[in-house]
């Protein structure tokens, strides 16, 4: 496994593979790898002849009240589960070579990026030209693409708002590159995992488990016939909030593609949820569909 720190290196190294005529699966992440982000990188082997996986925690998508300071890192280990993988580059390039001084070019998704954790991860407090959370991710995303040059990239549909939003800047921007959507994989009690589970207390991590429970209980609801989005969310709120979290964001039911509100339910549509526990921010979501 090669590690990887500089844009001109990673340009090089991608032109030489793709020279060969083989393909590049890329896995973009921000690090404190999990089984999470290893299923990623097993699509990626699957299907690619070569796996990259970037490492990087993206200054821009943190807003100022938020975790960047404090995001867990572990660099050691995530090299050590990178190279049992048989990845093979691992990259992890500066903040200072990604946003040089002068930086100024952001991506913007002007409807995806509005709803759900669009709302809720406000990204000033009267900074105007500070990037919201959205245009952090897609301008990364885009810079990461143009640096890597994958043939297709993995996206867990645990941040199904940011797949979606990647699916779109592809096709928009017409970017040779094929979005791969990969399942949530959750811990035994069905929490989904994530790097900022590290966060939660032995007893908010107990509670936290409710999320799980509370989009399946929305699940059955769906599948018994019950087609009024506020019926179901009034439920999964409340199985929420008997857990005591410290904040709900959001408990909304979406199109599954366009991410807008839906109200009566005729089609596929995401339940999706935020809910903060102790210092952690926690998203999840559930996909309900079918004639149940
Ligand atoms: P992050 O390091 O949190 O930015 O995540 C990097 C990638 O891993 C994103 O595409 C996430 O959606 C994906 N990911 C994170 N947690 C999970 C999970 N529990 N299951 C599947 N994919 C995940």
């Amino acid at each position: 496994m090669e590690a990887l720190q500089s844009l001109l290196e990673m340009k090089a190294w991608s032109k030489k593979i793709h020279d060969q005529d083989l393909k590049i699966g890329f896995v973009p992440t921000m690090g404190a790898l999990h089984e999470g982000h290893l299923s990623l990188v097993q699509q990626s082997k699957a299907r690619c002849d070569r796996t990259v996986v970037s490492i990087f925690v993206n200054p821009l998508q943190f807003g100022p009240q938020e975790d960047l300071e404090h995001y867990p890192q572990n660099l050691e280990k995530d090299f050590e589960l990178l190279k049992k993988e048989a990845v093979d580059v691992v990259f992890v390039p500066k903040p200072k070579e990604m946003y040089p001084e002068g930086f100024q070019t952001m991506v913007e998704l002007s409807q995806l990026s509005q709803s759900l954790c669009g709302k809720s991860r406000p990204a000033s407090s009267g900074e105007s030209n500070r990037p919201t959370h959205f245009q952090g991710v897609a301008t990364v995303v885009l810079k990461l693409f143009n640096v890597v040059s994958p043939d297709q990239a993995f996206f867990g549909n645990k941040d199904f708002q940011q797949r979606v939003m990647m699916d779109r800047l592809v096709k928009d921007l017409h970017l040779d590159i094929e979005i791969v959507a990969c399942p949530i994989v959750r811990e035994k009690d069905g929490l989904a995992m994530s790097s900022r589970n590290v966060y939660l207390s032995f007893e908010e991590r107990q509670r936290a488990a409710v999320l799980y429970r509370a989009l399946q209980h929305g699940k059955k609801l769906f599948w018994a016939g019950e087609r009024q989005s506020s019926k179901i969310i009034a439920q999964v709120t409340e199985m929420i909030d008997k857990e005591n979290p410290k904040h709900i964001d959001y408990v909304c039911m979406c199109d599954a593609e366009t991410l807008e509100e839906v109200f009566e339910i005729h089609k596929p549509v995401l339940l999706a949820v935020a809910v903060h526990f102790g210092k952690a921010r926690l998203i999840d979501n559930m996909l309900l569909y079918g004639d149940h």
